[in-house]
């Protein structure tokens, strides 16, 4: 009788193996309490695959509610898909999600000298234009500023689409710098914010946006978006020529899924529908026309502590959650200190739990990378 093996050594049986001898399906029993199925089951929708794809079982830990959810990991591409997008996906965005909070704009950038020189600073660092700038940026450097965004090499007229932006906090910040070519798409916020800056968030979604973009961006969204190639083809329709699409999204190719599995906090059952593995993500970009030019890590010690907390039954918002720093029993501000410097080795050798993506249209450079 045939059979596979997985890295662990655990024998598998190949659905192959199974309809050979006329089995609809065998499981297999790993000593982590997960399984592979052998035999025909969901779809990766992503590659295809069917085959000796690993299933897991994940609580809803963020809020505690600890309900369970069927997830599987392909055997092909290594994508950790959920199984069952729920129907009323509403209820795991309560109104105190995180990102839906109304968003304070940064203070009034042009009142001192002080605050003018620094959007000089900054704007250089983002866009490496402006000879103030750059003499103030060799005075004073600073890299801490939305660093995701550098390698893109903006202008202030560049055209910028905040896709899954929440409340919009980030374009706030954009907009204090100088950009003014913004707009943020939620399906999930209450309704359309327009601020007196001139900033706006749309209660929709990438769909219904016409516009052309310089730059398309999702931050920590794609993941939670239920057609990702179709959203990946609407965005290369919608790039100017030298575009760039920023995807920043968890990996499971990484230490902290592979240590953690089902307690990985980044695996947020069932808000993430979709966590990407490399190979996972070079078939998608392909197949909507895009490359990928550049991959920056960008973890943080969150994955260690929260990960940690969910190893011990915590939830994320809670009581005694390091989410609440100042009263956490759990670990103390030394310990996160050092998740976080543990993170940045993690980040240099390409392992950091989370990364940000820049593709750009196959037969086109982005402007920038
Ligand atoms: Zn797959």
């Amino acid at each position: 009788m045939g059979g596979g093996s997985l890295a662990n050594g655990a024998s598998i049986f190949t659905a192959r193996d199974c309809q050979a001898q006329g089995d609809a399906e065998r499981t297999v029993w790993l000593a982590d309490d997960t399984k592979v199925s052998a035999g025909v089951k969901a779809e990766c929708r992503i590659c295809g695959n069917r085959i000796d794809n690993r299933e897991y079982t994940v609580r809803e830990m963020m809020f505690g509610l600890r309900h369970t959810f069927p997830y599987f990991e392909c055997s092909q591409c290594g994508c950790l898909q959920i199984a069952t997008i729920p129907t009323d996906m509403g209820a795991y965005y309560p109104p105190g999600y995180y990102s839906f909070k109304p968003a304070s704009p940064p203070p009034e950038p042009r009142r001192t000298l002080r605050d003018r020189l620094r959007v000089l600073r900054d704007r250089f660092v983002m866009s490496r234009r402006g000879v103030l700038g750059r003499l103030l940026f060799k005075i004073y450097p600073r890299n801490e500023l939305l660093p995701f965004l550098v390698p893109v090499r903006l202008r202030t007229s560049s055209r910028i689409l905040d896709v899954g932006s929440g409340s919009g906090l980030l374009l706030l910040q954009l907009r204090a710098l100088g950009f003014k070519r913004l707009l943020g798409v939620d399906p999930f916020i209450d309704h359309d914010i327009h601020y007196p800056s001139g900033v706006t968030v749309r209660k929709s979604t990438v769909f219904d946006v016409p516009e052309e973009w310089d730059l398309i961006m999702f931050h920590h969204a794609f993941e939670h978006m239920s057609e990702p190639l179709e959203t990946l083809k609407r965005c290369a329709r919608m790039l100017a020529p030298g575009g760039c699409c920023l995807l920043r999204i968890p990996t499971v190719s990484s230490y902290a899924w592979e240590h953690y599995r089902t307690n990985w906090v980044q695996l947020d059952a069932p808000r993430h529908f979709f966590l990407y593995s490399i190979r996972a993500l070079e078939l998608l970009s392909a197949r909507a026309g895009f490359k990928i030019a550049d991959v920056v890590y960008d973890s943080s010690g969150f994955q260690f502590w929260a990960s940690e907390q969910y190893v011990r039954d915590v939830p994320l918002v809670s009581e005694n959650s390091c989410w609440n720093r100042s009263s956490s029993p759990t670990f103390s501000e030394s310990d996160i200190l050092k998740f976080d410097e543990q993170a940045k080795v993690l980040n240099s050798s390409r392992r950091g739990d989370q990364a940000a993506f820049y593709l750009v249209k196959n037969a086109s450079n982005c402007s920038s990378l």
